[in-house]
């Protein structure tokens, strides 16, 4: 990763009626990387990334792509970015080459179908149509078609929203592919793993402002307690322990796993302190680990994860 911005955002706001729903965030994408907009529905991500890709227009501030500003420069743009499509926007009676030789006749340059469909290992399915393929295929599809004109910038918004576990890990091996081959990714998600796996940096957003920005280790080692110990006593404990163990860090009770507590601490000198208050107990569960992208969301946004997608997507509270 070079520091030569893919993307500028500058001051962006957006206004729908009386609402504002972007007010005024500035980031920068640099060139080769995967970034991430991370936020729940509604944060204002998609809004983003649409100006950016010139699909919708600002209320006010700049975005520019490889130094081209997305309004101005919309033409020269198109040609050398990648936009995700949902897929159920593809034509219903053309095969998957057709629409990809379609695709890449918008196009002065671009891919033949072939090279792109076994790049992701679907050439068997090259003469199927979209409505034939399950929901992992054609989220998989629906990105190899932004890559027809092999664009320097691809955009990616949820790009594995609905999917199982094991078609959303093999989409992220195609968003590394990506990657590999030199180009800039920006994908928006509310998926914390998502985010974890393949973002090197993310700007964690809610209600059209950016909360923070940084990489992911850096965003969990600036928090105040870092270190994070869950344990799980196996009697209840009495209202000394528990003010003892408040007072070395913050104490919470676990969501959604009855009895269990989540202590977090400014350090190992703290871990220590705790470690002996536990250690007469019993404790049926303990772990100690470093804070995660889920505890930075919590603290940042006020909002925890639901249980409702594999345990990974946000929600308010
Ligand atoms: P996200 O992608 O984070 O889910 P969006 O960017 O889609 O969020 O939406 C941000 C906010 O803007 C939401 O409250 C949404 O209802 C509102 N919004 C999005 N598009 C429009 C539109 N065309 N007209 C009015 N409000 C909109």
């Amino acid at each position: 990763m070079n520091s030569e911005p893919a993307i500028e955002v500058e001051d962006l706001v957006k206004v729908y009626g009386d609402r504002r729903v972007l007010k005024g965030i500035s980031f920068q994408v640099w060139k080769n990387e995967v970034f991430g907009l991370l936020g729940e529905n509604g944060a204002g991500k998609t809004t983003t990334l649409e100006i950016i890709e010139g699909l919708r227009t600002a209320t006010s501030g700049s975005t520019r792509v490889l130094g081209m500003d997305s309004q101005n420069d919309l033409d020269r743009i198109k040609d050398r970015i990648g936009v995700q499509l949902q897929s159920s926007a593809y034509f219903e009676h053309l095969t998957l080459e057709e629409i990809l030789d379609l695709f890449r006749s918008f196009y002065g340059k671009g891919l033949e179908p072939h090279e792109l469909l076994s790049m992701v290992g679907m050439e068997d399915f090259r003469r199927m149509r979209v409505s034939q393929l399950s929901g992992g295929l054609k989220q998989r599809f629906s990105i190899v078609a932004a890559l027809v004109n092999d664009p320097e910038v691809v955009f990616l918004d949820e790009p594995t929203t609905g999917l199982d576990p094991v078609a959303r890990r093999n989409l992220w091996e195609l968003v590394r592919s990506i990657k590999e081959q030199g180009k800039t990714v920006i994908l928006t998600s509310h998926y914390l793993e998502e985010v974890e796996a393949l973002c090197e940096r993310v700007a964690i957003i809610k209600e059209g402002e950016i909360l923070a920005l940084d990489t992911v280790a850096s965003l969990v080692l600036r928090q105040e307690n870092p270190v994070r110990l869950d344990f799980l006593p196996g009697q209840e404990l009495s209202g000394e322990v528990l003010s003892r163990l408040s007072s070395l860090g913050t104490l919470k009770e676990s969501h959604g796993k009855a009895g269990e507590y989540v202590l977090f601490l400014k350090d190992l000198v703290a871990l220590k302190a705790a470690l002996r208050e536990l250690e007469p107990l019993e404790l049926n569960r303990i772990a100690v680990s470093t804070a995660n992208l889920e505890d930075v969301f919590v603290r940042l946004t006020g909002s925890r994860m639901t249980g409702e997608e594999e345990g990974l997507a946000w929600r308010v509270v």
